[in-house]
């Protein structure tokens, strides 16, 4: 198995390597090089043409009844990097600020630890492109590369967490993150001379009143104890005081903890939207992005399971927690399969994901692979 100095090396090399999301090319040659290192008597690679950066590895096991699959992300943020560090990044303006060279090291492990020591069911480790952006998940999916004999029963997955303790492991049953889209609305009326609003069609008035309505879709529709979240974060019209504007441009996002309220959610917006349209005989044009980032949702039977072994494992450091208004492109995953995502603590709590200082502690690296290579290898005697 490779040892705790090769992982750090490799680490280190893929955080020096970063790269956006579908274009990480590097990444995925120097991860199939390190593939190649492994005993690779039960291993088998696949890629395919339409996501041509994914990775897929298949160790067979030796009395397979199921195929447990693990995934992780492989892209990086267009962030420049500020650590100061040995290692940091050599693309300009790139840099994996959300640990996803963590992820990917972490999954390498595993990968030689079941190289090694064969699985009892088959493993599939899911090396996924674009998480940031890119909806790679669903993209690897819909081209069709979860098939055959190898097709996932359950799917796994962890996300650092600078917060926690390094090699921390916290997860909770139900969702974990919350899922969320994105919209852009745009009212078009007619511009015209401020003194004149009968030969106009102010768009301004037409939007503000839009701005406003919105905020009663989670207060109104949403049940209270889930939650939901609505913002407005953009708002360009006009081009001068005395200017009736003719259009108004709007962006925002929206977040719930399940799918049901993401789709509340989109319902009323694109109501109150034609409503407004309606109302001041604007033209209206209304795009949420296609798809939007499904909740992370844990399995209540997979998530039992990984919480009662987390629980009860030697040295491992376990804790439930509260879900995180973040998303994750996992959760198109878990929506198609059941499984358990779950947070591993690297210690470095005046940072947030995404910073540009962000710099988890590598001891996490080790901890998590020994924590995860215990709790597959229990979930397959099952
Ligand atoms: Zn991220
Ligand atoms: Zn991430």
């Amino acid at each position: 198995m490779l040892t705790d100095t090769a992982l750090i090396q490799i680490r280190r090399h893929l955080h020096a390597h970063p790269e956006i999301g579908l274009k990480e090319v590097a990444t995925h040659d120097f991860l199939l090089k390190q593939i190649a290192k492994l005993p690779q008597e039960n291993l088998s690679i696949e890629t395919i043409s339409e996501v041509p950066t994914a990775i897929l590895v298949r160790v067979a096991g030796f009395a397979a009844t199921k195929t447990l699959a693990w995934r992780t992300d492989m892209d990086a943020l267009p962030i420049m990097e500020k650590t100061g560090l040995a290692f940091a990044s050599q693309n300009d303006r790139v840099m994996h600020a959300c640990g996803h060279d963590f992820h990917m090291t972490i999954a390498l492990g595993l990968l030689s630890y079941f190289a090694e020591n064969q699985p009892k069911d088959n493993l599939l480790v899911f090396f996924q492109p674009a998480e940031e952006n890119e909806f790679g998940g669903k993209r690897f999916f819909d081209a069709n590369g979860f098939h055959d004999q190898f097709k996932p029963d359950e799917f796994y997955a962890l996300h650092v967490n600078p917060l926690l303790p390094a090699g921390q492991m916290a997860t909770r049953k139900g969702t974990l993150f919350a899922g969320s889209n994105e919209l852009r609305v745009s009212f078009i009326g007619r511009s015209g001379h401020a003194a004149y609003p009968q030969k106009a069609n102010d768009s301004i008035v037409a939007a503000a009143n839009f701005v406003t309505s919105v905020q009663t879709v989670v207060s109104r529709n949403i049940d209270p104890i889930e939650g939901g979240v609505v913002t407005i974060g953009k708002f360009n019209s006009g081009q001068a005081m005395n200017i009736i504007s003719g259009q108004a441009d709007i962006e925002g996002t929206i977040r719930s903890f399940t799918q049901a309220g993401m789709e509340v959610m989109t319902k009323h917006i694109r109501m109150i939207a034609q409503g407004v349209a309606a109302a001041f005989d604007q033209e209206l044009k209304l795009n949420f992005r296609q798809g939007g980032y499904m909740p992370v949702v844990n399995d209540k039977e997979a998530t039992d399971f990984f919480i009662d072994y987390m629980e009860h494992a030697a040295q491992v450091d376990f804790q439930i927690v509260e879900p995180a208004m973040i998303a994750e492109d996992f959760g198109f995953l878990s929506n198609h399969f059941k499984g358990t995502m779950f947070w591993l603590g690297v210690n470095d709590p005046t940072h947030t994901l995404h910073s540009n200082q962000l710099n988890p502690d590598e001891s996490a690296i080790m901890k998590g692979i020994n924590a995860i290579t215990g709790f597959l290898t229990a979930r397959m005697q099952k």
